[in-house]
């Protein structure tokens, strides 16, 4: 395959996968009016109910400018081959291939935070504002992004270390080498996740001895759930969102409760919520993600393999020969259809995860603390009770509020 022809279809992925999504976007938008079904009668009051298609319909309209903003950016660097300029100019200066790849990938990610910092404030500052939920400072917004970076260059490093020394060492068999580094680096990052990257941002404060410990405590002693850390987040001090989750595998895990969701629900609605996540483990969901989502890396990093070593993938990009820098931008791009169909499987997954845990809060707990809490998360996230299908198909990890209720009532 000649390198023009790879450029023509990596551009007809690119415009296709925009185009895709750009349609379910405004499918979604549209649907915002049609009429709700009346088992979600009482979400929402008709006041908020319509701040809630307003806050919808602008980031709808804000994510519309912000995608084709970078649509079209990406699309001159592709037809003016801006990415094999930048290597060979960096080439040019200096030969080491991990300051070659630093600089390389450092400079287009500088370069994409800069053009896309006006339109995070703006997404921050005046659409999260004013629908009330923005609690950050100008302060805070910016060493949260100076924080960000340092820890993507931390990681950008090590990863890139580790491809070099894969390349170097098995040549095209690399990427055995690189996936069974990249299981070791997922699975401990989601074991010391909330003890490493977390308390960079946020405070973690383990939860008060009281009524709502107790309450969690004893439903997890009912259930033979073994638990010692309760987290509380400070997550107010950015947005008034709430959530809770888990973080951790075996005998590390923990509970992060937002100090949001405390504040707004009552002790047994948090019973409900933690029961559903207890329900995450007992049916085994996160081992089960994990290794899907080594399946899923091992076969990316083997096709990748035949893009990093052809040099006319390079060459399209305005590269010279082969280079894995080039050939991991056009690799992603070419990657976008077989991404999409991984994307709608694994949120298919995702999707009955969410439903087994709802079942075992059904079973274990009271079901209408549980819908209780989902319509007021709903409500107070302002979130779309009214999404299109096909929204739902492509883009959901977790059913539509309706769906969730109709399935307590089978
Ligand atoms: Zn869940």
């Amino acid at each position: 395959m000649s390198a023009n022809f790879i450029l023509t279809v990596i551009i007809v992925f690119y415009i296709v996968d925009f185009l895709i999504e750009q349609l379910v976007s405004f499918l979604d938008d549209k649907n915002n009016n049609a009429s709700i079904n009346p088992e979600l009668k009482g979400v929402y009051d008709e006041d908020k109910y319509a701040k809630s298609l307003k806050y919808n319909h602008q980031r709808y309209l804000f994510g519309l400018f912000k995608n084709s903003f970078s649509f079209i950016i990406l699309l001159l660097c592709l037809l003016y081959g801006v990415f094999g300029n930048i290597e060979t100019m960096i080439m040019s200066a200096y030969q080491n291939k991990l300051i070659v790849s630093i600089c390389f990938f450092g400079i287009i990610f500088l370069f994409s935070e800069i053009i896309s910092l006006p339109l995070s404030y703006y997404s921050t500052f005046v659409i999260e504002h004013k629908f009330g939920f923005n609690k950050t400072n100008l302060k805070t917004f910016l060493t949260d992004k100076l924080k960000s970076m340092l820890i993507a260059f931390i990681i950008g490093t090590l990863i890139f270390s580790v491809l070099i020394f894969s390349l170097g060492y098995l040549g095209k068999n690399f990427w055995v080498l690189f996936w069974v580094f990249s299981v070791l680096f997922t699975i401990f990052i989601s074991e010391f996740y909330t003890v490493l990257i977390v308390p960079i941002f946020n405070k973690l404060l383990p939860l008060e001895d009281g009524d709502l410990r107790d309450a969690i405590k004893e439903f997890a002693n009912k259930v033979n759930f073994k638990i010692d850390n309760i987290f509380v987040i400070d997550s107010s001090r950015r947005s008034s969102k709430s959530n809770a989750y888990f973080s951790g595998l075996g005998k590390k895990k923990k509970i992060v409760i937002y100090d949001t969701l405390i504040k707004n629900h009552t002790k047994e609605e948090i019973v409900a919520i933690i029961a559903h996540e207890i329900g995450h483990y007992k049916h085994k969901h996160t081992i089960k993600g994990l290794i899907m989502s080594f399946v899923q890396t091992g076969f990316i990093l083997y096709l990748l393999s035949f893009a990093i070593f052809n040099s006319n993938v390079s060459i399209a990009l305005g590269g010279t020969g082969i280079s894995y820098n080039l050939g991991l931008i056009a690799f992603g791009l070419l990657f976008s259809p077989i991404s999409l169909l991984f994307g709608i499987l694994s949120n298919f997954l995702s999707r009955k995860f969410e439903y087994e845990a709802d079942k075992y809060v059904d079973l274990n707990y009271e079901t209408t603390h549980f819908i209780a809490a989902l319509k007021k998360l709903y409500s107070d996230n302002l979130s779309n009770i009214n999404p299109h299908k096909l929204n739902v198909f492509l883009n959901y990890s977790h059913p539509t509020l309706l769906q969730r209720i109709m399935a307590f009532k089978k």
